[in-house]
């Protein structure tokens, strides 16, 4: 089957063959998927006006809509950025790792990385293969989710495949994303840190490094600052619905009469609700919101394979992590 052809040709465990042929890649422009400890990142040669083209391209993402910039461990940003004290402690606290920090740029990568902005986003990942990968090319890698635009973010090497096909010529598989939500985006160019995206780590965690830390949720200035929050974002390809926490009862309705229509319906809810959902097909996020960022697009990715319509139950916030759960979570149900 040519699928299975493309996908033994494309998908490649990492080893010193597929990570020269990944440095062959960067080096000519083209793109490279490569995974993280958040979720799978489509790269290219930071530098490359045409390479940072082809990300926009392949993912039809929209042109406003700036890219992280992904280093090694020891790469010293400041060839790329003005550094600060608050970065410094940040970093020293949680990099390598699923944060990302918004600095003044020095404009040395392609001006389409942060589309036109003075601002220049940079990421450490922790995950040891994006460790290996960034080694290996020795450049600057601007690298957005590796998903179609819209489309949920993909969480192991297949789901990258099933969005691009061939039209990615490498995806480098290093198994499951842990992490399973984007990097936390934190903007460290003012008197303090702002959360312009919610992610793993949390504005209490920073706040106990730097004292003060909050959340952009003005939603004009979040828009302003970062242009990609303003999108729809992590959508299943089949429909979505979603119920309250107290209205399982129609939510059950729901369900049973989509199944007398002739579809296939799923739930996705967290551990507890699941509970009250005996008998019924239910996608479990499970009880804590590390938990729950590891499953969601997991979850999401199986729900559009095994069902028609996935129904929602809304979340209980009973930790800061969900917070960037939840955000995602109501996304992709067109919230
Ligand atoms: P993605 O690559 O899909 O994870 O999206 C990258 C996120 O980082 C988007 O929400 C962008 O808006 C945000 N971002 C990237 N660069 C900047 C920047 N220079 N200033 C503010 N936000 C940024
Ligand atoms: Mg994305």
């Amino acid at each position: 089957m040519l699928i299975m052809d493309n996908i033994d040709s494309t998908v490649r465990k990492i080893d010193g063959y597929s990570l020269e042929l990944a440095k062959k890649l960067i080096s000519g422009g083209s793109l490279v998927a490569f995974p993280t400890e958040t979720v799978y990142g489509l790269g290219a040669n930071a530098y490359s006006d045409d390479a940072i083209k082809a990300i926009y391209d392949a993912k039809n993402r929209p042109l406003d809509n700036p890219l992280i910039v992904h280093v090694h461990k020891d790469y010293d940003i400041t060839e790329l950025v003005f550094d600060n004290d608050i970065a410094k402690k940040i970093r020293e606290k949680f990099c390598p790792g699923p944060i990302t920090l918004v600095y003044n740029s020095k404009n040395k990568v392609s001006p389409l990385v942060s589309c036109g902005l003075s601002t220049l986003a940079i990421r450490i990942p922790s995950h040891e293969s994006a460790q290996k990968f960034l080694e290996y090319v020795d450049l600057p890698i601007a690298a957005p989710s590796a998903n179609v635009s819209k489309h949920t973010s993909p969480v192991t090497a297949l789901h990258v495949f099933e969005d691009f096909k061939d039209n990615v010529p490498l995806i480098l598989d290093g198994g499951r994303c842990d992490g399973g939500i984007e990097s936390t985006v934190v903007d460290v160019t003012g008197d303090y840190p702002v959360i312009l995206r919610k992610g793993l780590v949390t504005a209490e965690d920073i706040k106990a490094v730097v004292g003060k830390c909050e959340y952009a949720n003005d939603d004009s200035s979040l828009k302003a600052r970062s242009p990609g929050m303003k999108y729809l974002h992590y959508a299943p390809k089949v429909q979505t619905v979603l119920f309250a926490r107290d209205d399982l009862e129609n939510a059950i309705a729901f369900y049973k009469q989509t199944e007398i229509d002739g579809k296939k319906p799923v739930f996705m809810c967290e551990d507890k609700i699941s509970q009250k959902l005996d008998g019924y097909n239910v996608l479990n996020l499970g009880a804590s919101g590390a938990q729950m960022a590891n499953r969601l697009y997991y979850l999401l990715h199986e729900g559009e394979k095994i069902a028609d319509i996935i129904i929602g139950i809304e979340l209980d916030i009973t930790d800061e992590i969900l917070l960037g759960v939840n955000n995602r979570f109501l996304k992709a149900f067109g919230k």
